[in-house]
């Protein structure tokens, strides 16, 4: 995992000198806002920001590849062990937020296929691929002024992080913003469909067994159902302030 590479850093990481929450963790269901504010939070405050869910994609499409079934747990577990995933700041001018490399492959689009959306939730649920997954998340993590966005991350994988926010929208809503997301990239999609593959994945998030999607208990729920994008981050930036110095 190689993700040093998408530190924006521009002030003091020592903390004394520095009082911001250097640990920031965003969680929530698919399609929620999290990655939008998570990124420009990241942005502002000069931090790494690391979408975790890349990876359990990135396993996924490596599995539907590679003719791995996706029930197979054993199999699929290994090829986690050993996937080799990057993420490194944009390599092409198309809107990403950055650039994943699987095994050398840029998938960053390819992970986001439907047929990746409704296999996801398997993948991740297996205990094997969450431990993989989440030693590289705190590797990356443990130098601080990280803002790293899933599902797990402030219950699980940073459960000491310095500020928690848990970012929740209408199923309805949320179906809405990916059925127009896929859209704009000129693919197909039907919005009974996508809404039926987003409560499936909330379900299967939600009641698996390892690290299932929940409020943490300090966390502070950011519901994005009328807010726009705006609304959100004056919240968020507030909280960073509350806990800390100002955003620039
Ligand atoms: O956030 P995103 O929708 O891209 O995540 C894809 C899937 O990866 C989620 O539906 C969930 O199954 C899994 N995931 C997870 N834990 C995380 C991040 C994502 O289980 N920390």
């Amino acid at each position: 995992m190689k993700a040093a590479q998408l530190l924006t850093s521009s002030a003091s990481p020592n903390p004394a000198v520095d009082p911001r929450p250097s640990t920031i963790a965003v969680d929530g269901p698919a399609a929620s806002g999290k990655s939008t504010l998570g990124g420009t939070l990241a942005r502002r405050l000069g931090y790494l920001y690391f979408d975790t869910g890349v990876m359990y994609r990135a396993v996924t499409w490596a599995a539907l590849t590679r003719s791995v079934p996706t029930d197979d747990e054993a199999a699929v577990t290994a090829l986690a062990e050993r996937l080799h995933i990057e993420v490194e700041p944009p390599t092409v001018e198309d809107g990403r937020q950055y650039t994943v490399l699987a095994d050398g492959v840029d998938v960053t689009w390819l992970i986001r296929t439907p047929e990746v959306d409704a296999h996801v939730s398997t993948v991740s649920a297996y205990p094997g691929v969450r431990r993989a997954m989440v030693a590289q998340q705190r590797r990356v993590a443990a130098a601080g002024r990280i803002v790293m966005v899933g599902r797990d991350i402030g219950t699980v994988v940073l459960p000491d992080a310095d500020l928690k926010l848990y970012v929740d929208a209408s199923v309805e809503e949320r179906a809405r913003r990916r059925w127009l997301e896929v859209q704009e990239r000129g693919e197909e999609a039907d919005y009974d469909d996508v809404l039926a593959s987003m409560r499936h994945r909330d379900e299967v998030d939600s009641h698996r067994e390892v690290s299932p999607l929940r409020v943490a208990k300090d966390a502070v729920v950011l519901n994005t159902t009328a807010l726009d994008i705006e609304g959100v981050l004056d919240r968020a930036e507030r909280l960073v302030e509350e806990r800390g110095c100002p955003v620039d």
